[in-house]
């Protein structure tokens, strides 16, 4: 079934049609007809499946068709997000599709002034794509009101729980209608989200997008048995070899991003970082700069890129094997989204193994080695060195690698 054939207002067929999406994403199929007839969705769903889509276009329709065009605004739906980035991604979304409709959406977020989130609040909005923090602080200064919310969005409810958010969640309860329509998203299900899910929902329709493959079909899954100290090599030798492709490097912690990146600079390799230290703003700047190609490449935390949807992402590196199986999902989430294909490849050491057979369990899926021959392991490493390095810097760079493995003996 094409877009075209469903009977949405004209105006959301024409920005679909704008956005070349022609034929629901399995998702969509399976949950816009359910939220269109005003059922409560649980749906177990990854980011890269159409998602977001999934839940914006019906709820635009809904309200769409309930809102007269000469009346103000009010708060009919909340979307609940666990990051910033993922309301502005969100809150993007939903003002691509309700072009030319009567729907006004907000993204409220903190860690930016709320006086001008303020005055569009008081222009009238229709939808709020939220953060818990910022939203709870305008509820309780009066400006945001949510008497007359009709349709309540918890997303990326698995990570609403990692950020530690389920009291927000359960605070929300006491500011919203009883009865309303909730649409509730996970990429993952564990006893405790059910339990969440269920307490949030009514009589809901079950949503399971590929039960036994939670992670997108599109994406080829590589390892490369490396050791730690030997990463860097590795990692420039790609990139040097991926010169026209957009990488997202997945690393463990804020110093590691650091570090990577101050040892692909040693190497004129130029990367960004993007985590948790970093102001907003700069996040903001980065993500931006990186979806429109100025940055191709891209080192992140596990938080900080969680959710985010960058267009045409070619590969996905584990430089850091995630200590949580779910994290792999959703970081090779980030690439082969929609309808593009993508590679995930992870670089694991001898003391990351465990963590490689936790993902497989997880994934139910054994993940292709990259069998690196032993000469050419070492060639990789020392071709590092000599590429056009004064001899002094060789020296200090074979003096590095000299130390790191005498105290690890
Ligand atoms: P999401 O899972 O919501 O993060 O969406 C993943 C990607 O799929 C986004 O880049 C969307 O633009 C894209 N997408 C969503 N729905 C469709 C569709 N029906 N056809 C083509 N691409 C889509």
């Amino acid at each position: 079934m094409k877009f075209q054939d469903y009977t949405f207002c004209n105006e959301i067929k024409q920005n679909l049609e704008e956005l070349g999406y022609k034929k629901p994403t399995d998702i969509q199929y399976k949950a816009i007809p359910s939220i269109l007839q005003g059922e409560d969705v649980l749906a177990i769903a990854q980011t890269g499946t159409g998602k977001t889509a999934a839940f914006v276009i019906p709820i635009i329709e809904i309200l769409h068709n309930r809102t007269r065009k000469s009346r103000q605004p009010h708060i009919q739906c909340v979307i609940m997000e666990p990051t910033r980035e993922l309301v502005i991604q969100t809150a993007r979304v939903c003002n691509t599709l309700a072009k030319n409709t009567t729907i006004k959406t907000l993204g409220l977020f903190g860690g930016v002034e709320q006086d001008p989130q303020i005055a569009v609040l008081t222009k009238g909005v229709s939808i709020l794509v939220a953060t818990p923090g910022r939203l709870f602080d305008l509820i309780s200064q009066g400006y945001v009101s949510l008497q007359q919310l009709k349709i309540l969005v918890v997303d990326e409810a698995d990570h609403m729980l990692d950020l530690g958010f389920i009291e927000d969640i359960k605070q929300l309860l006491r500011h919203i209608p009883r009865y309303r329509q909730t649409l509730f998203f996970s990429a993952t299900i564990t006893p405790q989200i059910k339990d969440l899910a269920y307490s949030l929902v009514h009589k809901p329709v079950r949503i399971q997008i590929s039960p036994k493959d939670p992670v997108s079909k599109n994406v080829d899954h590589y390892v490369a048995f490396i050791e730690m100290d030997d990463k860097r090599f590795f990692l420039e030798q790609f990139i040097k070899e991926h010169q026209e492709n957009k990488i997202l490097i997945f690393v463990r912690t804020k110093v590691r991003a650091e570090r990577v990146k101050a040892a692909m600079a040693r190497v004129q390799i130029h990367t960004e970082t993007i985590h948790g230290d970093k102001p907003q703003k700069e996040r903001n700047h980065i993500m931006k700069e990186f979806a429109a190609g100025t940055i191709q490449i891209l080192i992140a935390t596990d938080i900080s890129a969680r959710g985010i949807d960058i267009p045409n992402i070619d590969y996905v590196i584990n430089y850091d094997m995630p200590e949580d199986a779910e994290n792999y999902v959703h970081r090779i989430g980030r690439t082969g989204r929609g309808t593009k294909r993508g590679s995930s490849i992870s670089f694991c050491s001898e003391s990351e193994k465990e963590l490689l057979t936790h993902i497989e369990e997880f994934i139910s899926k054994k993940i292709t080695v990259i069998d690196i021959d032993k000469q050419i392991y070492k060639q990789t490493i020392l071709q590092s060195i000599d590429t056009n390095t004064p001899l002094q810097e060789i020296l200090k760079e074979i003096e590095y690698i000299d130390s790191k493995r005498k105290k690890k003996k």
